[in-house]
Parts: C-alpha cells; sequence; structure tokens
C-alpha cells in the first residue's frame, strides 16, 4: 500500500489541524516524519528538519508518526 494510500484512509476520519509545528528541542532528527509525508515535503538537511508549506495537506501522518511527539498540530 502506497503512502498515499494510508493518507487517503486516516484523512477523512478526523479534522485536520491549521498549522503544523516542529518543535527542535525535541526531536532528534530520526527521520521517520520525513519518510512518512506523502507528498515528500519534509526534507532534513544537514540537522535542519522542515516542511514546505506550499506543499503540505496537513494530513497529520508526520505528527502520528514521530515517537518523541515533535510535531504539533493546532487549530484555529
Ligand atoms: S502534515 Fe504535511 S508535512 Fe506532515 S506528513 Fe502530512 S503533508 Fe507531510
Ligand atoms: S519523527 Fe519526530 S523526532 Fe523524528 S525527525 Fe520527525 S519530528 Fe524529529
Amino acid at each position: 500500500m502506497s503512502k498515499l494510500d494510508v493518507a487517503s484512509r486516516i484523512e477523512p476520519k478526523r479534522k485536520k489541524p491549521d498549522n503544523i509545528e516542529i518543535l527542535p528541542e525535541i526531536c532528534d532528527l530520526c527521520g521517520a516524519c520525513v519518510a512518512v509525508c506523502p507528498p515528500n515535503v519534509m526534507s532534513l538537511i544537514q540537522n535542519d528538519l522542515s516542511i514546505d508549506f506550499n506543499g503540505c495537506t496537513y494530513c497529520s501522518l508526520c505528527i502520528d508518526i514521530c515517537p518523541l511527539r515533535a510535531i504539533k498540530g493546532s487549530f484555529n
């Protein structure tokens, strides 16, 4: 099953966050979130984890996969 298939199964079940925030003081740069992001808009380059919000679908998979809860979603 592709990452997009997984995302489409999960997405309809709950409200998407309006904002996604990486908490660098908690993140250990394991890369799990980068690997799971369906549109591949997360990057981990030279210890810098970032999200290209132009392509982010706010699917929350990165939040769910993070073992340290270092990505936070919020609702406006
Ligand atoms: S919420 Fe955005 S950054 Fe996180 S996995 Fe989904 S598309 Fe990628
Ligand atoms: S899964 Fe969590 S700890 Fe791992 S790189 Fe992503 S934000 Fe950091």
